[in-house]
């Protein structure tokens, strides 16, 4: 049954807490082309369950990405193993829906006879068989410390700063209006705990390769605005990844700076992936512009403010589809438009 829409559906932390007491092996899982707030909310309840002595295995079908991995214990995360694990319990973390969990990881989890499912993306289905879903919380980093605080499971250094990376990096630095008071003052009581906001802020954002910037160059060649100023969008042939030696992680975040432009209550970025399929990227500034249901269109999801949509190419029919969706939508809306 998927009651997607009752939030009461959602599971205590003492539900939670009871199915992590009860049991002792664990595969905790997060999205394909994991984030900040992926990678951070497997680190932060592994190490916690690690350190109340449970057995807990970290996998992500693309692994560690190399710009998280100077967070603490990260070395924990492992690609699928081919064989399934002998586990008792999943544990979906940040993950919109089951299939984006990858298709060798959900191999590597198939022995789990029980599925957590602990999220914060709105368009999530519950596939869990215990589901906490907040559309409310701006990381699900903020949700894992709220259930181990709840719980009293402990807090090591590995959790405490992951916790951090995770809901700095899905707030753009504590920026978005997602962030709530509950978010400062969670990260004031991991500053207590000891974390070091200079050094871990400057590991995430002081910190990119160069290669990085040369995206950037690139795809400032393809920003294009609309006639009504309000859609800002840049694009990523999949050639530049093969001319530029580009990771995954390389674009994430970079489409900030298109949705900062005065004006622009809708930015895009359209990225050809090496499989031909168009990952595409949105951002809005404005509630009345869900970029969720402009992606739920095309089978993707998200966050109203935030959503992603992996679709067939070619990459130029793909533009046009979803920009045309993206002005029938402002069309629709009251939004006025506004010249440059
Ligand atoms: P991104 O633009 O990739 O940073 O994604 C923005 C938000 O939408 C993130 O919270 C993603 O987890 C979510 N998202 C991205 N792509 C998809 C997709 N294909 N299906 C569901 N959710 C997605
Ligand atoms: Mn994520
Ligand atoms: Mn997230």
């Amino acid at each position: 049954m998927s009651d997607s829409h009752h939030h009461h559906d959602n599971a205590s932390f003492d539900q939670i807490g009871e199915v992590l007491r009860a049991h002792s092996s664990f595969v905790i899982l997060s999205h394909i082309r994991p984030d900040g707030d992926a990678i951070g909310s497997q680190l932060a309840l592994g190490h916690a369950l690690l350190a109340a002595g449970k057995k807990v295995r970290l996998i992500n079908e693309d692994g560690l990405p190399d710009n998280l991995m100077f967070m603490a214990g990260s070395e924990k995360i492992e690609l699928p193993p081919s064989t399934p694990l002998e586990v008792e319990v999943a544990i979906a973390l940040d993950t919109a829906t089951k299939p984006r969990l990858g298709e060798k990881s959900l191999h590597a989890a198939s022995k789990a006879k029980i599925w957590l499912n602990i999220d914060h993306h709105i368009s999530n289905p519950r596939y869990g068989d215990l589901n906490r879903i907040d559309p409310t919380s701006p990381a699900t980093g903020q949700i894992i410390y709220q259930l181990i605080t709840a719980l009293n499971l402990p807090l090591p250094p590995e959790t405490r700063d992951a916790i951090y990376v995770a809901v700095s990096t899905d707030t753009g630095s504590f920026q978005y209006p997602s962030t709530t008071a509950q978010t400062y003052t969670m990260a004031a009581d991991l500053i207590n705990r000891g974390l070091d906001v200079g050094t871990i802020n400057s590991n995430i954002y002081d910190n990119y390769p160069y290669r990085r910037v040369e995206l950037m160059r690139a795809l400032l060649n393809t920003l294009e605005v609309s006639d009504n100023g309000l859609v800002a969008h840049w694009t990523m042939i999949d050639q530049l990844r093969v001319d530029l030696n580009l990771r995954p992680e390389d674009s994430e975040g970079l489409i900030d700076f298109i949705r900062a432009i005065r004006g622009v209550q809708l930015a895009v970025f359209f990225e050809e992936l090496p499989d031909g399929k168009i990952r595409v990227s949105m951002r809005s500034k404005d509630r009345r512009l869900d970029v969720c249901q402009i992606a739920s269109t095309f089978g993707g999801g998200g966050h109203p403010l935030a959503a992603g949509i992996r679709m067939s190419g070619p990459l130029d029919e793909a533009k046009t589809l979803v920009l045309a969706e993206i002005h029938r939508r402002i069309q629709a809306s009251e939004i006025e438009s506004n010249h440059l």
